[in-house]
């Protein structure tokens, strides 16, 4: 991909409006004969118009390097300063006056037209297991979800790649409120950045299984990983980052030829396509013997082993036959399958299998050659599973 060619412009148009605003900071004071209640008005609108000049500026989080590059060429910079600017992007400011080996004049000149954090930490849960979850406030008023997990190997950043998402699947609280737009890479790498800031500590593993799909957001998602990848910025190994999927067949095909060996996790929740149309409408576009088809080619392309994920729900997915069918369509690839023990959605119809089922599943797997992992049931007591804080915020303001 040409980066260079879509290079996004410094906003004029956003100077001038953060200039008007100025002014009309200056007409409020000198104004005596105003009352205090239209004060208060006029106040608010300035303060409305001072956000729109500032979310008009670029984020320079979503910048690639060649992109942040050609973009401070603009101001006369060489390229040792894009190295440096770089550096700081990724460091636990805030501001970019905190730049401090950044000279005051390039600050002050890169303050007017970019911004470098765009989110309001709304919410944070933390659970009895150390799960916790973070609510963030995007821009344009819209609420995403990131869930930080503690493994033996480090810490994990669940993380989001839309507001909302189309995919519709059954037992995901995400799907019911429908989707709304694409996250941006810039605002997909802020979730680590706003979390690790919070916790104060490295986050060394991205899962990005949080609301969206990813493949349904390609191109900024990949933008994301090769930067979260650069030895200037966090570095994140690309064999510590999981790509999820609910079986996007193209995407995941598309993913195999990019060079970037990520792991690949599928949800699978089924042994069958009458099973799974039932709960994830893609799998009527496409089936699960078209996944598999791709999962292999993805292994053949990156040597990565796929990760199965199955959510085990009680009476629906969970016998004897139905772990002999998945051995049936999976047995003899590269592969791992992970067992979790469904979170139950208020309002959808499922409930979590017993844990006797599970063992039971687990040992007819591991019986035929195939590795698996009952999950540990991480953040029940915060609703941690896939968009359900989210959902329950977004419902209790619309019942107020
Ligand atoms: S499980 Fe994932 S793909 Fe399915 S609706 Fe929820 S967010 Fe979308």
């Amino acid at each position: 991909m040409d980066n260079t060619a879509e290079m996004p412009k410094p906003p004029e148009t956003a100077l001038i409006t953060g200039n008007a605003q100025i002014t009309g900071n200056a007409q409020i004071t000198g104004n005596t004969k105003m009352t205090e209640a239209a004060k208060m008005t006029e106040a608010a609108k300035i303060a409305e118009a001072a956000k729109i000049a500032e979310t008009a500026k670029i984020n320079l989080l979503d910048l690639s390097c060649d992109e942040l590059k050609l973009f401070l060429s603009n101001y006369g910079q060489k390229n040792f300063r894009t190295r440096q600017i770089t550096e700081w992007l990724y460091k636990d400011i805030n501001d970019i006056d905190e730049m401090t080996n950044i000279p005051k004049e390039l600050r002050e000149r890169l303050k007017e037209v970019s911004r470098i954090r765009t989110f309001k930490l709304m919410q944070k849960y933390i659970s009895k297991d150390g799960t916790v979850k973070y609510l963030f406030g995007l821009d344009d008023k819209n609420i995403i979800e990131s869930v930080l997990m503690e493994y033996k190997y480090g810490l994990a950043l669940c993380v989001s790649t839309q507001v909302g998402c189309k995919m519709g699947c059954k037992f995901c609280a995400s799907s019911g409120l429908g989707f709304i737009r694409n996250l941006t890479s810039g605002e997909i790498m802020e979730q680590i950045l706003a979390v690790q800031s919070d916790c104060k500590n490295r986050i060394g593993n991205i899962v990005l299984m949080g609301i969206g799909e990813p493949f349904d957001n390609y191109e900024n998602v990949i933008k994301f990983i090769k930067q979260v990848n650069i030895a200037e910025g966090l570095n994140i190994s690309l064999r510590k980052i999981t790509v999820s999927t609910c079986g996007l067949v193209p995407g995941i095909l598309k993913l195999a030829n990019e060079g970037l060996p990520v792991n690949l996790s599928l949800s699978l929740h089924a042994p069958t396509d009458e099973k799974r149309s039932a709960l994830m409408p893609i799998n009527k576009v496409y089936s699960i013997d078209k996944i598999i088809e791709a999962c292999k080619i993805y292994t053949e392309k990156t040597g990565r082993r796929i990760t199965f994920e199955y959510a085990m729900l009680g009476g629906f997915n969970d016998s004897e036959k139905d772990a002999m069918l998945l051995v049936k369509k999976i047995k003899g690839m590269l592969c791992h399958v992970n067992l979790i023990p469904a979170n139950t959605i208020d309002g959808f119809e499922f409930n979590a299998s017993t844990r006797e089922n599970m063992e039971k599943f687990k040992e007819i797997l591991e019986t035929n050659g195939i590795t698996a992992t009952i999950r540990r049931e991480l953040g029940t007591d915060i609703n941690a599973a896939c968009g359900q804080l989210r959902r329950k915020v977004i419902e209790q303001k619309t019942e107020m």
